[in-house]
């Protein structure tokens, strides 16, 4: 896999003066969104907030009414989803049931022109990061929701992308394995130094996972800081409530 290790931490994703509105009704307005290069920012707010609607515009899933994307230095605002080299990973895991693990994880690398005889060593590579190596040739409908996560992260990252985008990934496992899978993914993201954004509701979730979190509300971004920060110096109501110190 093509993943850069050890880049010295620099601005690398810049969300500048993003608007949507569905239907008429504005969703987000002039929103700026900055992430480092090798952070893992979290997104946390409440349902509606518009976790999802700025991590879809980031990927080029949807298309914002105003304002720029720009990754590693390049205008990706225009780029389509499949020319932007970012992963995304979703709650829901969207991989295909009938095909097995290796067969899944491989798909985005034939679907990027990769000859089948070529995809083994990065699939291999892709399945030991996620602890699923022996699970290979099992069908997806085989594995359990904690084993077809791994496998969702695996295709995410197999492709080698320049961010990683993963969108309330772990909400539907119970709280056990939710922990462990923060646990497992954060250190898979430190050592290979991957950017990534995570959505989340759960601020507990955030906390334990993230180097900064911005936390949203309608729209907005009410406070953008590091966990202990967000503790010690909520800057809002809101985010004192959010962040569970108001109880
Ligand atoms: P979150 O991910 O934080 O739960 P979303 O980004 O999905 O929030 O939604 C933000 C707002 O935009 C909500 O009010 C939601 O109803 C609205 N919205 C999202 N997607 C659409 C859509 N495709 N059509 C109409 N409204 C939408
Ligand atoms: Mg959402």
């Amino acid at each position: 896999m093509a993943l850069d290790q050890g880049k010295p931490v620099s601005r690398y994703l810049d969300v500048v003066g993003v608007e949507k509105s569905f239907k008429g009704t504005r969703v987000m307005s002039d929103m700026n969104f900055r992430v480092n290069r090798g952070e893992l920012v979290s997104l946390l707010g409440p349902s509606g907030c518009g976790k999802s609607t700025l991590l879809r515009i980031v990927a080029g899933l949807l298309e914002a009414d105003d304002g720029s994307v720009v990754l590693d230095g390049r205008d990706i605002t225009r780029i389509p989803a499949h020319k932007r080299n970012v992963s995304v990973v979703f709650q829901n895991y969207a991989l295909f049931p009938h095909l097995t693990v290796a067969e899944n994880v491989a798909f985005g690398l034939r679907a990027r022109g990769m000859a089948k005889g070529d995809t083994g060593a990065p699939v291999a590579e892709a399945l030991s990061l996620v602890r699923m190596t022996e699970f290979a040739d099992r069908p997806i409908a085989a594995l359990s929701g904690g084993q077809q996560q791994r496998v969702a992260v695996a295709r995410a990252l197999v492709v080698g992308p320049d961010l990683l985008l993963l969108d309330e990934p772990f909400s539907a496992l119970d709280r056990k394995l939710r922990e462990t899978m923060q646990v497992e993914l954060k250190s898979l993201l430190l050592d290979r130094g991957i950017t990534a954004i995570f959505v989340t509701h759960d601020q507990e979730e955030a906390m334990g996972v993230s180097d900064r979190i911005a936390v949203m509300n309608s729209g907005r971004i009410e406070q953008f800081a590091d966990p202990s920060t967000l503790y010690a110096r909520p800057t809002s109501p809101f985010v004192m409530d959010f962040v569970g110190l108001s109880t």
